[in-house]
């Protein structure tokens, strides 16, 4: 069995779990409390803290692991990244009080006090920027670290940035961009598991690829067919479907991006298209 580490809690369990899910990797049924369960015929997950998950896996504890960039960055461990799973978005920035007069960390002293749950990250972002810190950890809720006099500025994580405003502070640095990846031991996908890997990570891809994806459905006057293929080129062109009638009309069905849907449903409809239909794609394997 491989052992795959997904988040047990917190912001990207449910993220980690739905994506095995689609690509058909079932979690056999467990109590709320289990610490594992098997995945599919090959793997056996473990449930863990998102934030230790790059420690399991460079120590072998764990083959495999879903957890964000963010936590792999911070542990500085060497790990090997399969894949950026897209989900988890957020970034790691650095910010000041609105008040303080602060543009960029180069308006910062040497000695500036900075509240932090990522250590790591800010003692190497600064280190990089040629300053001396002083470092104040926090295991959380660094935003009111200011506010209570213990630190000058915090480097922690965002998404839509409306934390930060409803606490009085601005961002004036980003040190990283962070979203969920999968991540290996190093050697992992060159060793005895290389197939079982590889299948893994084919599904996931299938299924991140299917997400910006649709399926059309039109049913669309024979004589409109060339300005049909025009409108919906499909992966390798749309397929063309005999419909049971006098042979006026055909249905033509292609993948198209989803931020496209509303223009083609437009134009087809302008080609004199009836009968529309446009679905979700589970998975998509070119
Ligand atoms: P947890 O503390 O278990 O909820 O997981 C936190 C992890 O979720 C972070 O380290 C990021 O990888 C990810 N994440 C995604 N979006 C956000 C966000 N808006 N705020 C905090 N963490 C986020």
């Amino acid at each position: 069995m491989i052992r795959l580490a997904i988040p047990n809690k917190g912001r990207l369990a449910e993220g980690a779990r739905e994506l095995l899910e689609r690509a058909g990797l079932e979690l056999e049924s467990r109590g709320e409390r289990a610490l594992q369960a098997a995945l599919g015929t090959d793997f056996l997950a473990l449930f863990v803290r998102a934030r230790d998950i790059p420690e399991f896996v460079a120590d072998g504890a764990a083959d495999l692991g879903i957890t964000g960039r963010d936590l792999v960055h911070e542990s500085g461990r060497p790990v090997e990244t399969l894949l950026d799973l897209g989900f988890g978005r957020c970034r790691l920035v650095l910010a000041a009080r609105d008040d303080a007069g602060v543009a960029s960390v180069s308006d910062l002293p040497d000695g500036v006090r900075v509240a932090t749950s990522f250590p790591g990250a800010t003692e190497r972002y600064f280190r990089e920027q040629g300053r001396r810190i002083e470092l104040v950890p926090v295991s959380g809720a660094a935003e009111i670290a200011p506010h209570l006099g213990v630190a000058d500025v915090i480097v922690d994580l965002v998404s839509t940035g409306s934390t930060l405003k409803v606490n009085g502070l601005r961002e004036v640095g980003t040190l990283l961009e962070s979203t969920a990846l999968l991540i290996a031991r190093e050697g992992l996908s060159t060793g005895p598991a290389e197939r079982q890997v590889r299948e893994l990570k084919a599904a996931l891809e299938s299924v991140l690829r299917a997400r910006d994806k649709r399926y059309l459905m039109a049913n669309v006057p024979r004589s409109q067919l060339d300005r049909v293929k025009q409108v919906l080129p499909g992966i390798s062109g749309p397929t063309i479907v005999d419909v049971l009638d006098s042979g006026a009309w055909v249905a033509a069905h292609a993948v198209v991006d989803a931020r496209d849907v509303y223009r083609v449903i437009a134009e087809l409809k302008e080609l004199g298209a009836e009968g529309l239909l446009v679905t979700k794609i589970e998975r998509l394997m070119p």
